[in-house]
């Protein structure tokens, strides 16, 4: 809402420079000056705020989003009927104006044209567009203040003739319910009533006024407990005459819908279709639609309601009743609606309150904005969905969560302020999947395996998650994205975004992560253990077919000496001490296990110079500890020499151990053809010395 000393604000967009700041001078003064160097800065400012924009001043050939595209968006947004745009431009053949038109534009200026002009134009639009906006305002303003007036005048009004009646406060509700289920009913049926959905509120709100002519009805005879005469029964019957008439005096307001309804509510609910029920007489569809449907509403109500001379019926038993033609003929179509609408009818009846009237509210009022293709909703409901749009913003800033909004058309992000914040990124985003800060958030993958997952979700299981590395407050971090993809309702091919929020998990995967080299690992040591690090090797093997590699295994001699002569526990110490060596002199990116009781591995690519770094590896193994001398037997093998198959090179490796303790232990040894016949695996090898 402007104040009278803030000035509108006009957003000029055009990628000339020189075009804009000629347009922002000659309106500068009396209107304050946005600008938008092109299509997607245009679509982007509008998306912030459209409803402080007086004027769009809009260029039709720009980069990235040209004018027809932001129009065109516009339309799509439904901003277009709220904000007038003027184009200007150069190109002034007659089927781009004509295009412009059609997309709705109010005005067309082309190229070069004249200052005063372009000034006397603006204003114009400006002010014929505030005064609608107001006009518009004024009108939805009095029919909310009609409404209202009109829903407190039916509830006084049916209170007094309950309160009168002794009925309780239910009866006008339950009639007014089921009136609105059957008229729904009967709506999906046939057209032959030419019912709108805009007449469903008005008839069951009318309903509520069907015994208003009983407040002339004497006390005597309404609340008389026994049966009626014939006569007090002929009086009883003056009700619906007297509330019709009572309608028909109202001179101020006989020509309101409602008032004209509840007329024939009033006069002709206890008409019946075959012509045999009061005041009239009518038969047939000479009984008003509205009127029809509360008689039987009415007539269900009082069977299932407790009366001085009957006990409430049940559900069943009433339906039965009405149907079998216990209480006067129907419309038998109204019947089959009935039966078809029972059961809505005992749910809507058990569970009554006040409450789910204005959820019932709501709910109709979303169903109707998503069925109706021309959107034009009510300044009422764009009220409405305002409020609910504030409340999650609200909420959403509270959560400190990362959450986000991803349309197609035009391809836009939109960040909650936490999530831009955490993420370094705008609040909206033109293109994200082609801008630097968004791809920099996460390596290609994930947002590849994202939209993938979203792509592949369907209306009926919309939400997709992914885990992957984010750069969150300019950390990496384990994240989960949760998203949901969003569907036009008229067209169930048609995604057209998704929602979503990332949720921190890198505590979780830091825990998983542990658990996962806990099983992978050998306990004592810490090293990889025998069959993971055989996956390493094969996936190392696999993934670097280029390169060669050996493999080394090694024992430790005499190791049973360390655990006789010192204990088991100073094994393990010795064993523990042996894999802080083993780590020390290969480097991370070997691969290196606990592959047996003493016996290690190491697997590391093959290049010149080997010779020399097995022998460094060799010689820093070797040595004491706590006063127990420590020396290893190696063999080695080459990928080069005995394939890249793992048994292989663990078999050759293996015999070539076997010749090194043969030949006297302590020393090292590469596989070569001779050991082929050496059959034993390590493990058989007894201390002979
Ligand atoms: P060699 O020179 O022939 O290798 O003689 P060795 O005594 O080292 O004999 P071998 O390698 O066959 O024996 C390994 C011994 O290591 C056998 C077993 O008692 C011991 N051992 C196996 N696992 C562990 C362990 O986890 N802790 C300790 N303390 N000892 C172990
Ligand atoms: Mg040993």
């Amino acid at each position: 809402m402007g104040t009278g000393n803030e000035k509108q604000k006009i957003l000029i967009v055009d990628d000339s420079e020189m075009n804009r700041s000629i347009l922002a001078d000659m309106l500068g003064d009396e209107y304050e000056i946005i600008e938008a160097v092109d299509g997607v800065e245009a679509v982007a400012r509008l998306n912030l705020d459209s409803t402080d924009i007086s004027l769009v001043l809009l260029d039709i050939v720009m980069p990235n989003m040209d004018g027809f595209e932001v129009l065109a968006v516009m339309n799509r947004r439904n901003w277009i009927q709220d904000i007038p745009v003027i184009m200007i431009s150069a190109e002034n053949t007659s089927s781009y104006i004509e295009h412009a038109y059609e997309l709705g534009v109010t005005d067309f200026i082309s190229r070069p044209f004249d200052g005063q002009i372009v000034h006397r134009r603006v204003i114009n639009t400006i002010m014929l567009y505030a005064k609608q906006k107001r006009l518009i305002e004024l009108v939805s303003d009095q029919i909310y203040e009609k409404e209202r007036s009109n829903n407190l005048m039916v509830s006084i009004l049916s209170h007094i003739v309950e309160f009168r009646n002794g009925e309780s406060g239910l009866h006008v509700l339950h009639i007014n319910m089921m009136t609105e289920i059957l008229l729904q009913t009967v709506m999906r049926k046939t057209d032959k009533y030419n019912l709108k959905r805009s007449d469903i509120p008005i008839i069951s709100m009318a309903s509520a006024l069907h015994d208003i002519g009983k407040i002339s009805i004497p006390g005597e005879i309404l609340n008389k407990p026994g049966r009626l005469t014939k006569e007090e029964f002929d009086i009883m019957k003056t009700h619906t005459l007297i509330g019709a008439e009572m309608l028909d005096q109202l001179s101020y307001y006989k020509d309101e819908a409602l008032v004209k309804i509840a007329y024939q509510i009033c006069r002709w609910h206890h008409e019946r279709y075959d012509g045999r029920g009061y005041p009239d007489g009518l038969a047939g569809e000479e009984i008003p639609i509205a009127a029809q449907i509360v008689a039987l509403a009415d007539v269900y109500d009082a069977l299932t309601s407790v009366r001085v001379y009957k006990p409430a019926f049940s559900h069943e038993k009433a339906i039965e009743m009405i149907t079998n033609g216990e209480c006067g003929t129907f419309n038998p179509l109204l019947l089959e609606c009935l039966l078809e609408s029972a059961d809505s009818i005992r749910e809507q009846i058990a569970v009554n309150s006040i409450k789910q009237e204005s959820d019932r509210n709501i709910r109709n009022i979303t169903e109707d904005l998503l069925h109706y293709e021309d959107l034009s909703a009510s300044e009422r409901t764009l009220r409405l969905l305002e409020h609910e749009r504030t409340k999650y913003q609200f909420f959403a800033s509270l959560s400190q969560e990362i959450q986000f909004e991803y349309t197609r058309e035009p391809a836009m992000l939109t960040l909650s302020d936490v999530g831009a914040k955490k993420l370094n990124a705008a609040e909206i985003t033109m293109n994200p999947l082609d801008d630097e800060k968004i791809i920099g958030v996460s390596d290609e993958k994930v947002l590849e395996e994202v939209r993938k997952l979203v792509n592949g979700s369907s209306m009926e299981s919309p939400v997709v998650q992914y885990d992957g590395e984010l750069l969150i407050d300019g950390e990496w971090r384990w994240s989960r994205i949760i998203c949901r993809s969003m569907w036009n309702h008229e067209d169930r091919a048609n995604m057209t975004g998704c929602i979503g929020k990332i949720v921190d998990m890198h505590e979780e995967h830091a825990k998983i992560k542990d658990l996962q080299r806990i099983a992978s690992h050998d306990g004592l040591t810490g090293l990889l253990n025998q069959s993971n690090a055989k996956r390493h090797v094969i996936e190392r093997l696999h993934e670097n077919d280029d390169k060669e590699y050996i493999m080394a295994i090694f024992d430790i001699d005499y190791f049973k000496n360390a655990n006789d002569r010192c204990g088991h526990m100073f094994g393990d110490k010795v064993l523990q001490h042996m894999a802080g060596k083993l780590t020390g002199s290969t480097r991370d990116y070997d691969i290196t296990a606990r592959v047996g009781g003493d016996e290690f591995m190491i697997f590391m690519e093959d290049m010149p110079g080997i010779d020399v770094i097995i022998d460094r590896i060799f010689h820093a193994l070797t040595g004491k500890y706590e006063g127990f001398d420590i020396s290893i037997s190696m063999g080695v093998s080459r990928s080069k020499n005995v394939g890249r198959k793992y048994e292989n090179m663990f078999g050759c490796a293996d015999k070539a151990l076997y010749r090194a303790k043969q030949s006297g232990r302590a020393q090292y040894c590469f596989y070569d053809d001779s050991m082929k016949e050496i059959l034993s695996a390590i493990s058989s090898i007894d201390g002979e010395e």
